[in-house]
Order: C-alpha cells, then structure tokens, then sequence
C-alpha cells in the first residue's frame, strides 16, 4: 500500500490537534477525519445518528461516539455542555448520494436544512469563549452549470430547487443559515463553508449511488460496468485520505477565512474514463455498458455535464490540495474496497493503521 504523498508542507507550523467535535463522523469522509486526527493525538468526540454511518469505521481508533440525531438541538448542546470546550467542530452529518436523494428528495432537503439550525441552535447556549470554530460540509452540486472551473464567487442553485436539486437548494440554505449567524463568532472567524468536489476511496457506500464504489464493486464481480449516458460527463476526484489530511491541517491553521472554499483534487476524468481505468486495473476482461440513468435512478434525474473546481484558494490557504492521479486512485480504492465490504474493520489510512 503506497504512503499518501506528501503534498502537504503547509505554510503555517500546524499545532496540536486539539479537541474535536464531528458530526456525521461514523461516515465516509468523517471516518477518514477521524483516523487521520486520532493519529495526531486529536481528543474525537463524534455526533451521528448512524443512519448512513457505521460504528465500525471507528473502532480501535479512541473516538467517543454519541449515537444521537443532529437536528434535536437539546441533545446536541448536552453533549457540547458536558464533554466541551472543544477547539474546532466539523460538520459532515448530511443525508447525501444521487440515490439516495431521489428517493426522497424532500427528505434530504429537510434532514440537511434540520441538522444545520439544530446545530446552531445548540451552538448559541455556549459561552463566546467556548464556540468552537466550524466547518461545515456544503458541496460542488451548489454551484449553477458551468464547463469552466468552478470559483467560490460563481453562481449557485436556487435555495427552492426541488427533486433532483433538493439536495443542492438544502446545501445553499445551510450555507445561509451559517452565514446569518456569523455573528456568534469572533469577526471573521465565521463558519467555513467546505464545498467537496467528487471525494472518493475505499469505504464508500455504492448503495447511496456514488459511481467509484458502484464501478469497483461491479468489477470485483467481474460483472459489467454500467456507465450513465453517453458517459461524457467529467469530474474531478479526490481521495478521501488526502482530503482528511487538508481537513486536518485546517483545523490547526491559525487563520482560515470565514464563508466557501473549494475542496477537491486534479484527478479529472470523464465518467467512462473512469470505467475505462477501472476496467484495466481489474484483472479480469469486463464490459463496459452504456445505460439510460433514469431507469436506475428515476425520471428526476439530471446530469451535470462538467463539474470541475478552481482550486486557487484551497492553494493559497497552505493547507494543501489533493494531488493523486486517477490511476492511483483507482488503484487504492480497487485494492482495499473489498475490505470494508465484506467486514466491519474500522478505516485503515493509507499512511498508516491507527490504533
Ligand atoms: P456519509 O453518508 O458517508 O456520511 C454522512 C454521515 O452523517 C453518516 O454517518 C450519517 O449517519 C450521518 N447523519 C445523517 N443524518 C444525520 C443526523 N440527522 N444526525 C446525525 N448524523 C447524521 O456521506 P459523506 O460522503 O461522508 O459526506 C460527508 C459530508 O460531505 C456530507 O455533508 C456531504 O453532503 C458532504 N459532501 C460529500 C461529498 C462526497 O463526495 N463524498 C461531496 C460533496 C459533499
């Protein structure tokens, strides 16, 4: 298993991780934060329903996991009133995946919207002095069509977008919610929107509808590759345990600026390049079939043709950008999804097993 590389020597002298608050953290993305934090010696306290998470992503790594749903502000700020002050909180918990969205879109939209004012809510019982700085998950899926790379100030989505937009309108008004309430914190040290950009890696739930896991466990059965359309919409990828490591560098950065900041890599690809690499990685011949995405996905469904991020501030920050190819990727992905199929270990980082 190769190191993740070291893209990171930040601009700054990170210091210890602290205390740390995540929610949403038995997830994808939160599993690996975890990992990464716990093996810099981070204090983890974890706030999941375990609706999409598993406890087990967790195990042997000394994270305090509180089963409880986000959006109930009271149980929200008892965990904070009793286990607190915590340095910085990440805000991962979300309903999330094509899939999973479709088939209740305004369930999503209303789960994303509840778990950020629940948040808030239980937020404001704290003293000043004790609010942790925040980052809160948004996504790419904010931003209007574009085929240019994607900026912080580019247009978003309606905040009414329904149907295959919930998602997206639920993404936009928890960013608005956050940002009305600014003034909880020091100025200018408001929360920071995290729009991720197609984060991908081993562990992630194919049944949600994201298309690496679905294309890697497909191949592991030598079964064929169904690819969406004409398979000509690009994306840029990033692997989870590079994101983490940025994640985990601006929790200790001394100064990251209030409001949006793209998070993604420079792995582009189209979605049949993505098969296509998939496809030779495998070490078995596997057909690559072209197929109608609404009839897996329903008649809501719409793709977004090109989605790619400008990563300019993500760089200037010094916290560092993703920088594995798609090749690798894959690569680690097809070598260690099997693993967290098939048992219930708990994430092993690409650098490293945490224990
Ligand atoms: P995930 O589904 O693996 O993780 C979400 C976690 O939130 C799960 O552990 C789930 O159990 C928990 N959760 C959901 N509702 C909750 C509630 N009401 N209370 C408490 N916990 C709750 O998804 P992920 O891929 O890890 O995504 C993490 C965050 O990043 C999400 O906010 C998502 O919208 C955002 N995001 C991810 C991607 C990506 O490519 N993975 C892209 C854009 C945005």
């Amino acid at each position: 298993m190769s190191a993740i590389p070291e893209h990171t020597d930040p601009l700054f002298e990170p210091s210890a991780a602290g205390r740390v608050l995540i929610t949403g953290g038995a997830g994808f993305v939160g599993s690996a934060l975890c990992a990464r934090m716990a093996s810099q010696g981070a204090e983890i306290h974890v706030l999941d329903d375990l609706s999409s998470g598993r406890a087990e992503r967790l195990e042997g790594l000394g994270v305090n996991l509180h089963s409880l749903d986000v959006s109930c502000e009271d149980a929200v700020a008892e965990v904070l009133l009793r286990e607190g002050p915590f340095d910085v909180m990440f805000h991962l918990a979300a309903r999330v995946g094509v899939r999973t969205v479709l088939a209740d879109p305004e369930g999503a939209r209303r789960v994303n919207e509840d778990v950020a004012t629940g948040l808030l809510k239980a937020l404001r019982v704290l003293p000043s002095a004790e609010r942790p700085r925040l980052f809160a998950a948004s996504s790419s899926e904010v931003y209007g069509d574009s085929s240019a790379a994607l900026e912080e100030c580019s247009p978003l989505r309606s905040v009414n977008g329904s149907g295959r937009w919930a998602y997206a309108a639920s993404k936009v008004r928890a960013e608005r919610a956050l940002d009305a309430a600014r003034e909880l914190w020091p100025r200018g040290a408001g929360p920071v929107h995290l729009r991720f950009f197609n984060v991908v890696g081993p562990g992630q739930d194919s049944a949600a509808g994201f298309v690496l896991p679905r294309f890697v466990e497909a191949a592991l059965k030598g079964a064929p590759l169904n690819v969406h359309g004409d398979g000509s919409a690009v994306r840029t990828f990033a692997h989870v345990d590079e994101v983490a490591k940025t994640l985990s560098l601006m929790a200790t950065h001394p100064a990251v600026p209030e409001g949006p900041i793209n998070v993604g890599g420079v792995a582009r690809a189209s979605v049949l390049e993505l098969a296509d690499t998939v496809s030779e990685i495998s070490p078995q011949t596997l057909r690559v079939n072209l197929v109608d995405p609404r009839d897996e996905l329903g008649e809501l469904f719409e793709e977004v043709s090109v989605r790619v991020p400008s990563l300019e501030r993500l760089a200037a920050l010094g916290c560092g950008v993703p920088t594995m190819g798609l090749r690798e990727i894959v690569a680690d992905t097809f070598a260690r999804h099997a693993g967290f199929m098939s048992s219930a270990v708990g994430r092993e980082s690409c650098e490293s097993r945490v224990s």
